[in-house]
Order: structure tokens, then sequence, then C-alpha cells
């Protein structure tokens, strides 16, 4: 299946619930509304929506949110979006928190990685960066998930002004102490949040510096395929650290992913408020075939990027609610 513009959909984020366990100042609000659990999808609908991707040649599904660990049943749903004919790889970004009792039946379900979300090592940092949450449960979270044969681990850090710009020598080191692969994200604005997301912002030149003047140089990596993150290798380091980089060096051209939000609507861009609603055919009862038609024909007119660059943000949802 391809775009408008030739780029192969190879990948599909599935949110399995708008809601989350921590409160990162940079994703929601503290005092969140959440959508009433009849407008998100069903197990059954979530599992018809990637079946129908695969058989349109989508191969990756990852599992988002909010945070998809607080999804009931999620198991069970791992297991069967596994067993998916054509689904070769199902990866799960997480805030990690659950892990510690989820990794292994996850793993077990048919889970092949996680990408675990930690902004910093510090546990008072981590705390007024997550508003609820303790760095001590993710930590044990990514044991666990080493434990489980998830593999390859990687920790996915955002970079907030004033809040942890001086976090990434320290989970740099990560890659030279457990072999992870860490990967520092510039902060994007959605909606409501957009005003502290573009104050904050740091720029992944500005990370690379930090982390360099510290750890010494980064030697970039020769990668194949498509990696929304450029690769460095500190030296002697068994983990990769990437930089993902959507506001200073736009990855757009490469991109082959389609969101699918919580309430089933197919999002084309994460940064474009552009949207297809496929929860309405689902509950009209369309055939596999007017699915099929409905989601190729979305997935043809993804945008060809972002307009950060010419201060286009999307409004309508934030980050929680598109699936990260
Ligand atoms: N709750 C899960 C987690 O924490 O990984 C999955 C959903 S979360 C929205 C997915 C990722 O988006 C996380 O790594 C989070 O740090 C990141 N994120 C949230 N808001 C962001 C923003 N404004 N810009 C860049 N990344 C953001």
């Amino acid at each position: 299946m391809k775009d408008q513009y030739g780029r192969e959909i190879r990948d599909l984020r599935v949110s399995l619930t708008d809601r989350c366990n921590l409160r990162c100042v940079y994703c929601m609000p503290e005092a969140m509304h959440f959508k009433p659990s009849d407008e998100m999808l069903s197990d059954d609908e979530i599992l018809r929506v990637v079946r129908v991707a695969a058989e349109l040649g989508v191969r990756k599904v990852r599992l988002t949110g909010g945070e998809p660990t607080v999804r009931s049943g999620l198991v069970d749903l791992v297991r069967r979006i596994a067993a998916i004919d054509g689904m070769d790889d199902v990866a799960m970004t997480t805030n990690g928190v659950l892990l510690a009792r989820l990794a292994a039946p996850l793993a077990e379900a048919g889970l092949r990685r996680v990408n675990v979300s930690l902004d910093t090592l510090d546990p008072e940092q981590f705390h007024r960066i997550t508003r609820w949450g303790q760095l001590e449960d993710v930590l044990t979270g990514l044991d666990a998930a080493e434990r489980a044969g998830l593999s390859p681990i990687k920790v996915n850090a955002v970079v907030v002004r004033g809040f942890n710009d001086g976090a990434a020598p320290d989970l740099a080191r990560l890659t030279l102490d457990r072999g992870w692969d860490v990967r520092f994200i510039e902060m994007m604005p959605f909606g409501t949040v957009a005003g502290f997301q573009t104050s904050a912002y740091v720029p992944s030149s500005e990370t690379m510096s930090k982390i360099e003047a510290v750890l010494g140089p980064l030697h970039p990596i020769d990668t194949t395929g498509y990696d929304p993150a450029r690769t460095y290798r500190l030296e002697g380091a068994n983990g990769s650290l990437g930089f993902i980089s959507p506001v200073s060096q736009p990855f757009c051209a490469q991109c082959g992913r389609l969101r699918l939000t919580a309430e089933g609507r197919l999002r084309l861009c994460l940064l474009r408020d552009d949207e297809v609603d496929l929860r309405g055919p689902l509950r009209a009862g369309a055939s596999d075939k007017e699915l099929r038609e409905r989601f190729a024909a979305a997935a043809y007119r993804k945008p060809w990027g972002h307009g950060l660059a010419r201060k286009v943000i999307p409004r309508e949802r934030i980050m929680s609610q598109i699936g990260g």
C-alpha cells in the first residue's frame, strides 16, 4: 500500500486508550478529561482494523496510548494481534510503570519489544516531569522487560528545558552500562499544550553537544532501512544513541506510518489534524472489503509532511489523544 507520494505504508501505531497513569507536563494537563469507554474501539474492532491493515501490507504494529498497559485484557489482545497473518512485528511504547508484572506475560503473548519512556534518572526530576510517577517503578519495569527477553530495549526521552535538559549524559550512559538503545526526542507542539511545548523546546544539536562534552565523541552508525532517529555510538557502547528531531530535521520524506486513535480514527500525520473515521463504518456493519478500501484511500491521502516550519500546529488533539 502506497500513498500519493509513493511512500510505502508499513507501520501502524494503535492507541489502546487515551487514559494514562502519569501526567507528564509536556504531554497533558493534570486535570485531563477522558472519552467515555463506549467511544473507544473494542478489542474485536481493533483486531478487525489491524487485520485489514495487514491485508494491505502493514507488517509492523506498535501499541501505544495514552498508556497501553492500563487497558484491561491487554495480554489477550496482544496475543490475538500477534497471531494475525502477516503481522511480523508487534511492539509497544509504554511509560514502564506496570511492566514489572506485565513484561513476562506480554512477551509470552507475542510482544517482541518495548520502547520505555524515561526522561531522567533523577528521582525528583522524574516526579516533577511526570507529576505522579516514581522512578523506581520504571527501573523495575525495565529490568523485568530485559528478563522477559523483550529486545531490543529502547529508552525514549523527551528533552524539556527547565525540567531535564541536563539529564542527557546520564541517560546516554545507559548505552554503555546496560546496552540499551537510548533515543532523545525533540518536543513537538500540540493544541492546548503548544505554548509550553514551544517555549521549553530543546534542539537535538544542543542535547548532542551536552552528551559529547561529558562522554566523548558520538560516532555515526550507518543504518539501512527506515529509522526516524539519526543514530550514533559512544566509544565502547553496546547500545546506540538516537536523536529524533521532528522540529529541527524533519524526516517526513521517509514516513510510512499511520496512527489509529483509541476511538477509531485513522490519523494520517502525527502533526496534522487530517483524520478518517473507521469506527462509524465498523459499527455500521461495513464489510472487510469496504474497510480495506476506506483504509487504503485514507492512506493514499497521507499529507506530504508536517507544517511546523510555517507555524502549522495540530489543534484538535494532544499527544495522549493521538497515540505517540
Ligand atoms: N504512555 C506511553 C509512554 O509514555 O510511552 C505511550 C504514549 S506517549 C504519548 C508516547 C511518547 O510520546 C512518549 O515517549 C512521550 O514522552 C512522547 N511525547 C508526549 N508528548 C510529546 C511531545 N509533545 N513531543 C514529543 N514527544 C512527546
